[in-house]
This record gives structure tokens, sequence and C-alpha cells, in this order.
């Protein structure tokens, strides 16, 4: 079964090992996702996100341009397997010539530093989906989680109060006007709903799972997903343990291949078959992972069979539902 995954780390550990004169490449490596694994898996295209911790950071759009080097020249270092898609065709066509598509996008939208014309030049070096918040409060919004003036967070409370600022409002009529994919993992909760109200396309929650499962704000709210749906979006699922199953804070929990399937069913029965997707988060989740890399992906098609969903259902969850939204946004 092909995959598409709407979010990982791999390209931020890369560069942060390469940093420390490592020789880590997306070849072969020994973490979640590299070239070969993703053979294994059936990969069809991976979202690669530069993920930039904007106070750790000096300068976050400077980190967030070495990462985009540092994913090009992997992508270079690796043409015969893989390949950049900028839009549908460019999936279609890399499928052809045996190549899995590498997708690029930016974990924390702040790296904008409130200027469009900074959004439309990354646009340019190929970002095609941006997560709008990580988890502190940025020029864009505020986030669920947020880390600003504590590292460990209520995980229970939800902003509701705080969503989009008047640029934020501005950046995502911008990103759907240039055909750019809106990703509001992370975001708080009023964040959404403002997404909701000030624009018209399909969105992505790229890794988010459910609340009403696992009770932590990164997740989403059954009204939430239903709205999400209703738009034509997807949500990706995460398959970090303590999104998938609700634990004290800071409890490191397993991630089971069981808590995907309950996750998944519930989107279903909750909003249909058409807005859940796959968002691993494979290198951003230290944990102890049952699908431990990408390779072992058949393992969780086997599940969702043996649980009664139909070879199109999988289809549509692992690769269908996300390639709908991109061949109906990214120009
Ligand atoms: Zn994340």
């Amino acid at each position: 079964m092909k995959v598409v995954d709407m979010h990982c780390d791999t390209i931020s550990v890369i560069l942060n090992e390469q940093r420390k004169g490592k020789n880590t490449n997306l070849r072969r490596n020994n973490l979640n996702i590299d070239i070969e694994k993703m053979k294994q898996g059936d990969y069809l295209l991976q979202n690669f996100a530069m993920f930039v911790d904007f106070k750790r950071a000096n300068n976050p759009l400077e980190q967030c341009l070495s990462l985009i080097d540092c994913f090009y020249d992997e992508l270079e270092k690796n043409k015969d397997s893989i390949s950049l898609a900028l839009n549908y065709e460019d999936i279609i066509k890399n499928q052809k010539e045996g190549k899995i598509s590498a997708v690029l996008t930016i974990e924390e939208g702040g790296v904008v530093c409130s200027s469009l014309a900074c959004l439309r030049m990354l646009y340019k070096l190929g970002v095609r989906l941006i997560t709008l918040t990580w988890n502190y409060p940025n020029c864009i919004g505020f986030p669920n989680f947020n880390m600003d003036n504590c590292d460990m967070p209520d995980a229970h409370l939800a902003n509701t109060k705080e969503g989009l600022t008047p640029f934020g409002i501005e950046l995502v009529q911008e990103m759907e006007r240039l055909g750019m994919i809106i990703d509001v993992s992370h975001l708080s909760d009023a964040g959404f709903y403002d997404v909701l109200k000030y624009t018209t396309k399909p969105f992505v929650a790229s890794h988010s799972n459910v609340r009403s499962i696992a009770n932590h704000c990164r997740n989403m709210s059954d009204d939430m997903i239903l709205e999400l749906a209703k738009r034509g979006g997807v949500l990706g699922i995460n398959f970090a343990g303590d999104f998938l199953e609700e634990c004290e804070p800071g409890m490191k929990i397993r991630s089971t291949i069981n808590n995907m399937v309950k996750h998944i069913r519930h989107v279903v029965n909750l909003a249909g078959i058409d807005c859940v997707g796959l968002g691993s988060d494979f290198d951003g989740i230290y944990q102890n992972l049952e699908i431990d890399h990408a390779g072992k992906m058949p393992e969780l098609e086997k599940a969702l069979r043996a649980a009664g969903f139909s070879e199109e259902d999988i289809e549509k969850i692992f690769y269908k539902n996300v390639l709908r939204v991109y061949k109906e946004i990214l120009k």
C-alpha cells in the first residue's frame, strides 16, 4: 500500500547531526526515516518539515534557510530515488519514474517575520505547506500547548480566546492565493476557527489526533474534526504515544498500532472516511514506538484490514485523501 506522510522532522535531525560532524544522511541512517526504509514501506510521498525552535535558534529565518539547503542537498545526493514535488503533476511524474516525492514544508510559520514578501519568497524556494505555529505565540497566531513561559504547560488546556493575529489572517489568505497548504496542527482552538472563518479552501491538521480519546490540546475536538471534514481537509494521525493515549504529564507512553486504529475508527465514524490520513511525526517523537520506522507501515495496513476496513478505505487513509487535497490546492 502506498504511503503519503504529512509530517516528519528528519531533516532537522540530519542537519543537527551534520553540524556535530557526523555523517548522518537521508540515504541510510539510524533514524525513523531514510530512503531505504521508505522504499521498504512503499512510500509515494513524504512531507519534510523544516522545524525551527524559535527560542533556541539565534536567527530563525537563517535556521530555516539552512534546513532548506540541507533538504535540497540530500535530494541532490539521492536523485535516483527521491525528487521534489511542487504540485500534483510532479507527484505523478515522480511516481512514473519510480521515485518517492518530497514535499518541502515549514513547522513554525513565525520564520516569515511578519512579512508577506518573505512568505512569497519561501514559496519560490519550494515551500508548499506551513504549520502556522509551533508551541510559541508568533506573528501569525497562538498555539494551544504554549511553551512561552513554561516548558510543561497544562496539556488539557486549549486556548479558545487567542487565535490568528491581523497579520495571520492576511497570511492565510495569501497562502490560499499562492496555492500553499495551511496546517493547523499546534494552532490554538481559536486559531482553528479563525482559519475556518477567513479561508475558503481545504486545509490540514498534518499531525494531530482525536482529543475525545486522548485529552491533549495538541489533538482536535470532535467539532473541529467535523468542521475540517466539511471543508474537505484531512487530519494526519500522529504516532506519538502521548497523543494516542492519555497519560500523566511528562510520562512517555508506548505508541501502539491498536491505538492508531482506535483514533482512525473514531474519525471515520464521526466525520467520514475522506478526512483521515497519516502524519507520523517520525524523528520528532522520541518514544517507545511499535511502528518505529517507515519500513513498518505495512503493519498498520494489516491492522486496519483486520479491523474491518476495506481496501478502498485503507487506500484513502494511506494516501488518497491527502493527494486529493494536494491536487486541489497546490499549483
Ligand atoms: Zn509538531
